[in-house]
């Protein structure tokens, strides 16, 4: 069946490739940004399509719509962008997840919230499964992110509790893929745009923190098999990423060699309260959505370099 379907921050990296996927399969996708990280680059393909609209708009203003799915994804998830205006994040997770979530309740909508790995800051439980509560430091640097994900994911729970919203959250862990923004600054953009332009490869601390990357493709596929499971774990958060972690030393390691072997590493100071270590128990997510990722890092990497090198040669970011 053919949905009317909101995707707010449509025109970053994930919000752009579910944008292909919906418009793909069929449905009618309004997509709607603020262009803060994102760009009308990743979208521009879709722009002549009859069933693809693009509106500009600030998801912490209300907004009017006739929809059956939204995807809630409107927020700058890279660490440079969401602390370049933290009180700004904190009304984006906030005031634009209520917006979504009342929107959804005057049109009986089903919503899906982008939440995130970082609910568990620094994990003190390693793998994180979805009944651990986390360790997040509610006043630091990363705080407007990581409550504003925290308070987006409760506002969820009360609007379906209190008002029987149909609601669905995933915890995405890192992902990474083609369009994402040359500038984003977060550490797999950072390396590949660094490797394919002769830099060094700014490792933070002594690059032993770990993280567990997971290819766009197989995010979107998750995300689209938890917005039409029925189950009875349905309004429950389910972790989607991919289980195999690495250092960032190791990452470092593997572009090198997919780029150049001879570039050096330089390393920077650890930003404050970075989390030492991350991969996620995806038991639910295979149990309820028969979900597993596919790609592995070299492959994911390897199309990632692919996209990266020919924006870099067209000019983008110049
Ligand atoms: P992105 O920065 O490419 O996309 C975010 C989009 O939201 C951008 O297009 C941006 O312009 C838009 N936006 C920001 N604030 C807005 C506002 N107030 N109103 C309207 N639009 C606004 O990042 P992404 O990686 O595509 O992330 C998408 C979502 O997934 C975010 O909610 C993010 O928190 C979540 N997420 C991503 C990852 C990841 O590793 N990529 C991990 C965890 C969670
Ligand atoms: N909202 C919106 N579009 C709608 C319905 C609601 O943007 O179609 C906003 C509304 O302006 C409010 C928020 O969503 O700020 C929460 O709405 P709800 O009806 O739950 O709460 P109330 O308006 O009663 O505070
Ligand atoms: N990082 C790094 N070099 C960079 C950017 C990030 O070593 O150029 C590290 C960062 O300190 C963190 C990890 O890579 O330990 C992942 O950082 P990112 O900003 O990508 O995501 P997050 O910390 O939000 O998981």
């Amino acid at each position: 069946m053919t949905k009317r379907v909101l995707m707010t921050g449509g025109a970053g990296f994930l919000g752009s490739h579910l944008c292909d996927r919906l418009i793909a399969a069929g449905h009618e996708v309004v997509c709607l940004d603020n262009y803060f990280t994102g760009s009308k680059r990743n979208v521009e393909h879709l722009l002549d399509h009859r069933r693809f609209e693009l509106i500009r708009h600030d998801v912490t203003q209300p907004i009017l719509l006739e929809v059956d799915w939204i995807f809630n994804l409107a927020c700058p998830a890279s660490p440079v962008h969401y602390q370049f205006n933290p009180i700004k994040t904190v009304k984006t997770s906030v005031l634009g997840t209520l917006n979504m979530l009342g929107l959804a309740k005057r049109v009986k909508a089903r919503i899906l919230q982008a939440s995130t790995s970082e609910v568990y800051g620094d994990p003190e439980v390693h793998p994180q499964p979805e009944s651990y509560w986390g360790k997040v430091n509610p006043i630091g640097l990363r705080s407007c992110y990581d409550e504003g994900k925290r308070i987006a994911e409760t506002l969820c729970m009360d609007y379906n509790r209190a008002n029987g919203v149909d609601t669905r959250i995933v915890r995405i862990f890192n992902t990474y893929g083609p369009r994402m923004a040359l500038r984003d600054g977060r550490v797999v953009s950072n390396f590949v745009v660094q490797a394919l332009t002769g830099q060094p490869l700014t490792v933070y601390g002594d690059g032993a923190q770990t993280r567990s990357f997971c290819y766009c493709d197989d995010l979107v596929d998750g995300i689209l098999r938890l917005m039409v499971y029925e189950g009875p774990e349905r309004h429950e958060p389910h972790n989607i990423g991919n289980p195999g972690e690495f250092t960032m030393a190791e990452l470092a390691d593997v572009v090198r060699e997919l780029i150049d072997r001879d570039l050096p590493v330089r390393h920077e100071p650890l930003p404050s309260d970075d989390p030492r270590q991350r991969r996620p128990d995806i038991e639910r997510a295979t149990r309820n959505l028969g979900w597993t990722p596919s790609i592995p890092l070299r492959e994911g990497l390897a199309k990632t370099i692919e996209d990266f090198r020919r924006r870099i040669e067209a000019g983008e970011g110049r």
